[in-house]
This record gives structure tokens, C-alpha cells and sequence, in this order.
């Protein structure tokens, strides 16, 4: 109930704008988005380098409604590969499709896409499609078969609460596409969404299973521990090298965890996300979790 009203809550934008007015300070947000410019993204990245794990950079932003945002929001990116290669750390980039203007038009999302990826292509870098809401999933899964088509260095995301999701995934898996598996963050109905936790997480296993059998460099992402450990055991029991796949996580969430990972010598990438529009990011990670609205309200009354 808590998880259904904070992610309904994550859509508001009058909320979002008397959070963002209100001024919540860093020490709130802090936890889980890097800072609001990308040099402060580019410190984290810095940071987790140093700690053996690699990087994922998302610069915050969704569901832009005009075609200059969209292309700002492009070039916020292409600021950031420059910037990545300058600074020799090591992270590719997230990028979420409505923020490229998806939801304005496929064709304006698909040429913005374009560009990030031909300028990843030219520092040998990658840039994964973050995967939004069911309502963006066949849209964002047409542009990203367009791309992939001419570009390898472009990945996606699958989510296992989503029914259709396993014959998604084989048809990634025809076309040799990298994918994140995940299980899924928004508020999904049950006519599209596995309404019980074990089904997602059973779909979850299913789907990984079929990932790491495939031999394609793959992303885990989660911070589950039994799934991370059932992968663990997968990998070990068919003979799947550690260094063929990768965990992922989300910045500031289970850090022990993300420095167990890379001790035991796997594959770690953190995402970390940086910029101004923090709110829905934000509210989808205290649904995840009811304790951190406790966190967030003991703070919010300090701040
Ligand atoms: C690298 C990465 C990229 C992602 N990209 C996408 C995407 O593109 N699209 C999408 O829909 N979703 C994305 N997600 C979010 C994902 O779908 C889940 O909502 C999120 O990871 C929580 O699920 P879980 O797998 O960690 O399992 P859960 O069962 O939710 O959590 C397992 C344990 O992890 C810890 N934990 C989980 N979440 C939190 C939190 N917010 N705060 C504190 N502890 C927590 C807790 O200890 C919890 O018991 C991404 C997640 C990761 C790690």
C-alpha cells in the first residue's frame, strides 16, 4: 500500500515542484543521487574506480514534453562522454528514452539516441537504454532494435515483473543485444505485471538463467542477495567465467555488498546518477524500501 502511494506520488509534478522549491538539502537526497552537475557524478564514478568496480552514469531526467529539452538533455550526455574520456575513469551511460523525448516523438527519440551513440562509439564507450514504465516498453524496445541494427555499442533493459517480458528478451537475444535485467520499478497493473513478489523474482532466475547461457556480456542488477547468490551458483555449476557477466547496483544501496562483490572478484557496476531532477528517482527508491521514508522524513523535518 506505503510502495503503491509513493510510487503514485513519484508522477506528481506539482509535488515534484514544491519538493524542488522547498529546497530539500543535499544531506536528504545525498544518499542515493551523487550531486546536481556532472563533475560531481564524474567524483563518484572517481570513487567506486578506486574501489575495483566500474560505473553506469545517469544524468536525472524523465518524460521531457518538449523537443528542445530533449535535445538538451542529449547534449548534457555528449558533455558527459567527452568528459569521461578527459578524465580516463571508468563508466558508460544510462539513458532514459522519455528524456530523449519518447513520449514526444519515436523518430526525435531514436535521432538523440543517435547521437550519444556515435559519440560513445568513438571513445570505445556504451550506452544502455534505461527501461520506464509498460506504457514506454514497445516503443522503447522499436527504437532500440533500430539502433542496435546499426550500432553494438547500445544495450537495454528488461524487467521481470513484466508477463511479456521472456519473449522480449529472445528477441534481444537474436539480435546479440547486451541486456540489464531488473525487476522493475514503477507501479505496474496486474494486467501487465506479475502481482506477487516470488513470481517476479521466479521469472527473474528464469530470464538470468537464459542470459548467462547465452554468452553475452549481461548485467544483473540487483541487490538481492538470494538471487545474486542462485547467479553465483549458475554461473559456477555451467562453467560461465566470472568476467562474462557483471553485477550491478545502485549507487548508495547495500555498499558492503558492492565491495563483498568485487573482493570475491565479479564484475561490479554501480549506477550512479547525477543532476537537477531528482524527485522521481528519488521516490521510486523509498518505495522500494519503507525504511528509507523514515530516513528521509527524519532528515526533511532537520533540514
Ligand atoms: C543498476 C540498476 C539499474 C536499474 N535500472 C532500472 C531500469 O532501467 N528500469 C527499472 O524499472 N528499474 C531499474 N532498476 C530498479 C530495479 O527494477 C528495482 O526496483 C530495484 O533494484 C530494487 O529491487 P532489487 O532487485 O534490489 O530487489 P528487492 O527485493 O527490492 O530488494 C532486495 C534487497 O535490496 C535492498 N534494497 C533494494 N532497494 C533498496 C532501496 N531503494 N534502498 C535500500 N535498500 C534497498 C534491501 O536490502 C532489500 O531487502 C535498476 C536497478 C539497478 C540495481
Amino acid at each position: 500500500m506505503l510502495k503503491a502511494i509513493l510510487l503514485y506520488l513519484s508522477r506528481q509534478k506539482g509535488i515534484q515542484d514544491f519538493m524542488m522549491n522547498f529546497g530539500v538539502t543535499r544531506r536528504v537526497v545525498d544518499r542515493f543521487v551523487s550531486g546536481e552537475q556532472l563533475e560531481d557524478g564524474l567524483n563518484a564514478v572517481k570513487k567506486v574506480n578506486s574501489e575495483g568496480a566500474i560505473a553506469t552514469l545517469d544524468h536525472l531526467g524523465e518524460e521531457v514534453t518538449e523537443p528542445d529539452e530533449a535535445v538538451a538533455a542529449a547534449d548534457v550526455y555528449l558533455d558527459a562522454l567527452d568528459q569521461i574520456n578527459f578524465n580516463h575513469v571508468d563508466t558508460n551511460v544510462s539513458v532514459k528514452p522519455t528524456q530523449l523525448g519518447l513520449k514526444i516523438d519515436k523518430k526525435l527519440c531514436e535521432k538523440n539516441f543517435t547521437k550519444i551513440i556515435e559519440r560513445a562509439k568513438e571513445y570505445d564507450n556504451f550506452v544502455r537504454m534505461d527501461m520506464e514504465d509498460s506504457d514506454c516498453t514497445q516503443d522503447t524496445l522499436d527504437v532500440f532494435k533500430s539502433l542496435r541494427k546499426k550500432y553494438d555499442n547500445v544495450g537495454i533493459v528488461i524487467q521481470t515483473y513484466l508477463y511479456r517480458s521472456e519473449k522480449d528478451l529472445d528477441e534481444i537475444l537474436e539480435l546479440e543485444g547486451r541486456i540489464r535485467l531488473c525487476k522493475g520499478a514503477y507501479k505496474e497493473p496486474k494486467e501487465v505485471a506479475f502481482p506477487k513478489i516470488q513470481q517476479v523474482d521466479e521469472n527473474f532466475v528464469k530470464l538470468m538463467q537464459k542470459m548467462l547461457l547465452s554468452g553475452i556480456y549481461h548485467g544483473i542488477a540487483t541487490h538481492d542477495e538470494k538471487i545474486i547468490e542462485i547467479t553465483k551458483e549458475f554461473a559456477q555449476k555451467n562453467n560461465i567465467p566470472k568476467d562474462s557477466f557483471e553485477f550491478q547496483l545502485l549507487y548508495g544501496i547495500r555498499t558492503e555488498l558492492q565491495h563483498r562483490l568485487v573482493k570475491e572478484g565479479y564484475n561490479v557496476r554501480i549506477y550512479i546518477p547525477f543532476g537537477r531532477e531528482w524527485y522521481p528517482y528519488f521516490t521510486r527508491r523509498l518505495a522500494e524500501r519503507p525504511a528509507n521514508l523514515f530516513f528521509f522524513l527524519k532528515n526533511f523535518f532537520r533540514a
